[in-house]
């Protein structure tokens, strides 16, 4: 069996057909924002290797302190024991995030940072004696992970967890915010669909622990961009419900969406902020789950005192360190020009695809490039046509879509665009 044969045999890839995986490719190397086959053919990771590596692929510093970690402790437990990078990386992340957010969760990864905010939401309101606040509330369209608990906030239709409808526990779905990023806010309720979330936590809001969304930003659940204003509405109506307000910015956070963080869009701050995939620059898996100073003494001064949760593998320093580096690199770096400098160059050229038949929409925001077809895009397209046209991309849903390293040059950026064209001219 050639490796191939092997993988095709024996492994199981996400969300990819058991039995007929379609054209795979055998990666030996990765470098900036190249991908090398085994073979030596050259592809762009367009995808940031899915929203991670905003920095490219082995960036020199991110490695080097990876090496050091390595050399001296790859890994130790976390209950009873701490370390310097845990500690470092938290610093930084307590001086780059809003005042408040102030108490650090580690996690492996993002599904897990997000079971751990809906478990602290719950805890939180045990705490101050609403134990019959055990459900959820979010917006259609959204995407938290694939774990049991964060499948259920997931959209129950394009959030790729359908088929456990009936297994998962109901929650509550609010309409996708009508108004778009670009759009004019309007102030009716009855416009800017703000009616429909006071209307749930009128009716139902004493069984409801907590507003789960990814701000400003819908990923894996549509790539649809929301005017800001909505979530200065949420936080305070949340606020008059006593109802908690979780952010999942595992897909936006660290400067994707043009401001450090997407929330900053709004300068709304959350009770639980949900971070990962591009927390070490797509070096390796960390997440993290922070809470506000009001929570974390909500659980600490419960009967429980105690979260109940503490993954294996929590904290774990090689990641810690790569986190360290990659923080350190934003900071160095002007991330917010080479976003701008993206976003402006992307919309220039993808502009280029408006008037395709079947394109029904093209946008940017950020470093985030979508073209919208009328009907799914087969992805596995995509997939064949990457070596000619040396641009790796998935598709996904009807959604052809680039989230580029921010480091990608202006000439690389132009490959990534014209294969996204010329796939949204062949994909239909
Ligand atoms: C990717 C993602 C997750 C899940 O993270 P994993 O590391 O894949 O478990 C959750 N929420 C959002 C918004 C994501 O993009």
């Amino acid at each position: 069996m050639t490796p191939l044969e092997f993988d095709a045999r024996h492994l199981w890839h996400p969300y990819t057909h058991v039995l007929e995986p379609g054209p795979m490719h055998l990666i030996a190397e990765t470098q900036g924002v190249w991908l090398t086959r085994d073979d030596g053919v050259r592809m762009i990771d367009a995808m940031s290797s899915w929203w991670c590596t905003v920095h490219g692929h082995r960036h020199p510093a991110i490695i080097d302190a990876m090496q050091k970690q390595l050399g001296r402790m790859p890994h130790v437990m976390f209950g009873g024991l701490t370390h310097e990078p845990a500690i470092e990386l938290g610093r930084r992340l307590i001086k780059m995030l809003p005042a408040g957010l102030d108490r650090i969760f580690y996690s492996d990864s993002g599904s897990v940072a997000i079971e751990v905010a809906l478990k602290m939401a719950v805890q939180y309101q045990i705490a101050k004696g609403r134990s019959e606040r055990t459900e959820f509330a979010t917006i259609r369209g959204g995407y938290h992970g694939d774990t049991w608990k964060a499948m259920s906030v997931c959209d129950p239709v394009n959030g790729m967890h359908g088929l456990f409808s009936g297994a998962l526990s109901i929650q509550h779905f609010l309409p996708r915010p009508a108004i778009r990023f670009d759009q004019d806010w309007l102030e009716d309720p009855a416009k800017n669909g703000l009616d429909a979330l006071e209307q749930l936590l009128e009716t139902k809001g004493s069984k409801i622990a907590a507003l789960i969304l990814e701000p400003v930003v819908q990923g894996a659940g549509g790539m649809f961009f929301y005017h800001p204003a909505w979530l200065r509405g949420a936080r305070a109506m949340c606020d008059a419900h006593d109802v908690l307000l979780i952010f999942d910015e595992i897909a936006t956070g660290f400067g994707r969406s043009g401001e450090m963080f997407a929330m900053d869009h709004a300068g709304v701050v959350p009770d639980i902020l949900c971070l990962g995939k591009a927390l070490t620059g797509g070096h390796i898996t960390l997440a993290a789950t922070v809470a506000t100073e009001e929570v974390a003494r909500g659980i600490g001064e419960s009967e429980a005192g105690v979260l109940m949760h503490g993954p294996t593998y929590m904290a774990n320093p090689l990641a810690c360190a790569a986190g360290v580096a990659s923080l350190d690199q934003l900071s160095l770096r002007n991330w917010r020009q080479e976003v701008a400098d993206i976003a402006r160059q992307m919309n220039h050229e993808l502009s280029l695809a408006r008037n395709l038949p079947g394109v029904a929409d093209v946008r940017v925001l950020g470093a985030i490039g979508v073209i919208e077809m009328q009907d799914r895009v087969d992805a596995s397209i995509a997939h064949k046509l990457a070596p000619d046209t040396g641009v790796w991309l998935r598709p996904f849903g009807r959604n052809i879509y680039c989230m580029p390293p921010f480091i990608i040059s202006p000439d690389e950026l132009s490959r990534v665009t014209a294969a996204m064209v010329a796939l949204a001219g062949g994909a239909r």
